[in-house]
């Protein structure tokens, strides 16, 4: 299997440390409001990458953290505590409002299929690690405390840059803003580790250390709960493109510093979903969530397969005519899977069971692409092997793909004609009077809107099937 990684800006073979093992983190969401679709886009990735690894027969341990304290609005050291904007815009406790966004971003995750990581670490309970990590780090000279807060000292690294994509102008951004540099650090890249100064006299999450009374840095929390739960030799780590600087840069230095030794051999990174305006973003306040796309009327998955047809390293582009795009195109495979799973009769035929398959893994194991995987689906349906060959792939692409192929399938098979909306059935009465008056190119278009309606129309001896896809 080819991954691409990011620290070598090239498709590399994806070898774990520890035969038959990987190890594998993900940074988790900061938890001050909902996560928006585009996190989410993230996450699914993730997903994707988890389950194919899985499917190989790999024995994957993921872990992932939740930032229930110290990140800032900014990436770098600067801006407002995000955790503390959320709790005062809500008027709750940080702790109230990292309760509360933890669940709903878990809730979301289950709407979309997305599985819970094997090991899920809130920031907050994991203070201790991340003061003994700091003050070994000041010991072996890597930090220094300056106006009441511990700094890692980046001129102490002979390549502090190591994704190569990002330099010291990057770290102006945040000073553009508006934002007062810190006249403490060193050096411009250096970032804080701990604080006992705080800019929020309010900051309602502190606890006592070495250096004061104060709160940890935002990238310390990832380097320490990684390390803790999967050792010192980290297969795969995962994050939105975004997080790669500063903040996965940041947990590279640190962690090597600390270890002594290199730490995480492969870097994978999703790129954003963008809204026609740029980049979808929680600081910006207008996002667009998975209760949304459900109050409008989508399920959940269809926004997962919207997500699976294009490659994770590639920029997507969210409107709403592209999820209807992806609603009709879902609606339609469900349909074509329906009576496959009605009548999986016939033998398994294994030559084409084992060719397709290939071809599936031929894809997947390619850098993880999803789209082309999808195609490996249709060529399924296309295929003249068996019902019962076909709907053993389905089943086993599906445990990849996440997409409740299947079950759809059935539930479609299985709908009563009497729960059909009216709409659906006026447009079953066109369909049937364009069929009658040999307009096949209307009766076509009709059906597709039957279809983005959610229901499959079928001719059959009988009569007129609808059934709910
Ligand atoms: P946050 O909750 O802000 O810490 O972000 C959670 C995850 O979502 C991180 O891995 C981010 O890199 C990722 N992310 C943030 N915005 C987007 C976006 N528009 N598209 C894809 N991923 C994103
Ligand atoms: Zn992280």
């Amino acid at each position: 299997m080819q991954i691409y990684n990011s620290l070598s800006h090239k498709k590399e073979d994806f070898i774990p440390h520890e035969a038959g093992k990987v190890s594998m983190y993900t940074c988790g969401p900061t938890v001050y409001h909902y996560a928006h679709i585009g996190n989410l886009r993230s996450y699914i990735m993730e997903d994707i990458l988890e389950k194919y690894l899985r499917f190989t027969g790999l024995d994957v341990k993921r872990v992932m953290n939740i930032t229930d304290v110290g990140h800032l609005t900014s990436d770098g050291d600067t801006g407002d505590d995000k955790m503390l904007k959320g709790a005062k815009r809500e008027h709750k406790t940080v702790m109230e409002i990292a309760k509360f966004y933890t669940d709903a971003f878990f809730s979301d995750c289950a709407k979309l299929n997305i599985k819970t990581p094997d090991v899920v670490v809130p920031a907050t309970t994991y203070i201790d690690e991340f003061i003994k990590v700091i003050k070994s780090l000041e010991e072996k000279g890597y930090a220094y405390f300056a106006g009441g807060n511990v700094y890692f000292d980046t001129s102490k690294l002979d390549n502090y840059y190591v994704f190569g994509d990002f330099n010291e102008e990057d770290l102006e951004v945040g000073v553009r803003e508006g934002v007062e540099a810190d006249d403490n650090k060193r050096n411009k890249a250096d970032f804080a580790l701990w604080f006992t100064k705080s800019k929020f006299d309010d900051q309602e999450l502190k606890w006592d250390s070495p250096w004061g009374v104060g709160y940890p840095g935002w990238h310390i929390e990832c380097s320490c709960i990684s390390m803790k739960n999967l050792g010192e030799y980290l297969d795969i780590h995962c994050g939105g493109i975004d997080n790669a600087f500063p903040h996965h840069t940041n947990e590279i230095a640190q962690s090597e510093a600390y270890l002594g030794h290199s730490w995480c051999n492969y870097w994978f990174h999703v790129h954003h979903l963008n809204t026609t305006s740029g980049k979808m973003s929680k600081s910006k306040g207008e996002f667009l969530t998975v209760s949304l796309l459900e109050e409008k009327g989508y399920d959940p998955l269809i926004y997962r397969f919207f997500c699976l047809q294009s490659h994770y390293r590639k920029s997507l582009v969210f409107s709403w005519e592209n999820l209807d795009n992806a609603k009709t195109t879902f609606n339609k495979l469900i349909a074509k899977i329906a009576p496959i799973a009605a009548e999986p009769s016939g033998d398994i035929d294994k030559a084409e069971y084992d060719r397709l398959m290939q071809s599936f893994n031929d894809a997947m194991g390619n850098d993880i692409n999803t789209a082309q995987s999808i195609t490996c689906l249709y060529d399924v349906l296309k295929s003249k092997a068996s019902n019962a060959t076909k709907l053993a792939l389905i089943g086993e692409f599906d445990k990849v793909l996440g997409l409740d192929l299947i079950k759809k399938a059935q539930e479609s098979n299985s709908s009563d004609e009497s729960d059909v909306p009216a709409e659906v059935m006026e447009l079953v009465e066109k369909r049937k009077e364009a069929r009658k008056a040999k307009d096949f190119a209307l009766a076509d278009q009709i059906r597709d809107q039957i279809t983005a309606l959610g229901y499959e129309v079928r001719e059959t001896r009988q009569g007129t099937e609808i059934n709910k896809i």
